[in-house]
């Protein structure tokens, strides 16, 4: 049995997307920036998704929402945009992130410093969470920006991005939000938080790879990212992809129509299985799961290292993770885990499950017997576990 368990690495694209996008390869393929019917008929299909997508976050119709090719390029354009406006010219010298966003912005930010910015890492607490208290007591007059993601990609944390967009406004500091993870999951409303800009990812939430999204509140200048034709409201120019921009504002469409559904029954199902996980001796879970997104278990499995675990469910048909999916191919620890400074034999032993909408009961009931199986293997051969006397199970430093 197939059983995909990395839905925070990247989902299957729903079939209602397939089919919205389908004709925009073969029929409706024109430039939409061409003067014949061939562009004119590609408005319809471009306009309606834009409506779509912009509906999903609750932005403005004078906002920008500028379609990017993922979150990566989002998350880049605002951190360098910042630095070209704010930090070259000399106006401010100092943004603020958490030490757990994602590499494209921590890469970012590390490259920003490089260039003589100050950059704050916020830390997160034992919960693996934000406190929104350290980015009031980071603010400096110097500020430009603050980016904290909405929700954690390995754990499924969610940040507190309310209390601190509120912080961000009364301190007069731009924020932005990587929200890749949160679309779908939990209700993103970019008006009701005070949120300035704001990454998405179609592929995260049962879209096409390769089309992202950045949102611009009305008023918020970013410099344009690509030079050329102007498309995008002169932001980023190039053809535009048509069949992305639909995939996009369809699957928009359907992760806002399954929100309720995720949020109770995919929850329901993350809850028992995780019950079931959990009673596996000396397993453990850092963030409570009513402060995560419905759909994800960040465990520990004391003893096993990850990459084994994954090596085991593999061979099962289970696909899973060890954290974020760029990190999956080296036997580096899980760096939330390290973060929150866990005992490094926990920090090697997290494996992320990551639900969808299209998972099943049946799917976890055949994920739950192969890691009991799994972790009753690698325990025997683990050199980092021992069995105490009373057949309890412990790690080498407890039993010796
Ligand atoms: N931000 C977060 C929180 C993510 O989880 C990811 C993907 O793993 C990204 C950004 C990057 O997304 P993309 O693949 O669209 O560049």
């Amino acid at each position: 049995m197939n059983v995909y368990l990395d839905n925070n690495a990247t989902t299957l694209v729903d079939p209602h997307v397939f089919a919205a996008m389908e004709p925009y390869f073969v029929q409706k393929y024109g430039n939409p920036n061409s003067l014949h019917h061939f562009a004119s008929e590609t408005h319809p299909g471009i306009k309606q998704s834009m409506q779509k997508i912009y509906a999903g976050i609750h932005a403005k119709d004078e906002d920008s929402v500028i379609v990017t090719s993922c979150a990566t390029e989002s998350n880049n354009w605002v951190l360098k945009s910042i630095y070209f406006q704010y930090i070259l010219t000399g106006e401010k010298n100092h943004i603020i992130i958490s030490e757990v966003e994602h590499p494209s912005v921590i890469s970012t930010a590390k490259w920003i410093e490089s260039m003589g910015c100050k950059v704050t890492y916020l830390p997160i607490n034992h919960e693996g969470l934000i406190e929104a208290h350290s980015v009031r007591d980071a603010i400096t007059d110097k500020t430009a920006l603050v980016s904290v993601m909405w929700a954690n990609n390995e754990t499924g944390a969610i940040f507190p991005v309310e209390e601190i967009g509120a912080i961000c406004k009364e301190h007069n500091v731009l924020f932005h939000t990587d929200a890749v993870q949160a679309i779908g999951k939990t209700p993103v409303d970019v008006q009701a938080f005070n949120v300035d800009y704001l990454t998405f990812s179609a592929h995260k939430f049962h879209g096409p790879k390769g089309v992202g999204a950045l949102y611009i509140k009305k008023g918020k200048e970013l410099i344009p990212l690509l030079h050329g034709g102007a498309q995008m409201a002169g932001y980023r120019s190039g053809t535009l992809n048509v069949p992305g921009i639909v995939g996009m504002g369809t699957a928009m469409e359907q992760a806002i129509d399954s929100l309720e559904f995720e949020m109770s029954k995919v929850r329901e199902m993350r809850d028992a299985f995780e019950d079931e996980l959990l009673k596996i001796p000396d397993t453990f879970v850092v963030t409570p799961r009513e402060k995560r997104t419905p759909n994800t278990i960040l465990i520990s499995f004391r003893g096993i290292e990850g990459e084994s675990m994954l090596w085991d469910l593999n061979r099962e048909g289970i696909g899973a993770s060890t954290g974020s999916a760029c990190a999956s191919e080296d036997l580096e620890a899980n760096s939330v885990m390290e973060a929150i400074g866990a005992a490094e034999d926990l920090a090697h032993t997290a494996i992320r499950f990551s639900l969808s909408r299209y998972t099943t009961q049946e799917e976890l009931n055949h994920t739950l017997a192969v890691v009991k199986r799994a972790v009753a293997r690698l325990r025997e051969i683990s050199s980092s576990f021992a069995y105490a006397p009373d057949g309890h199970v412990c790690g080498l430093s407890e039993a010796h």
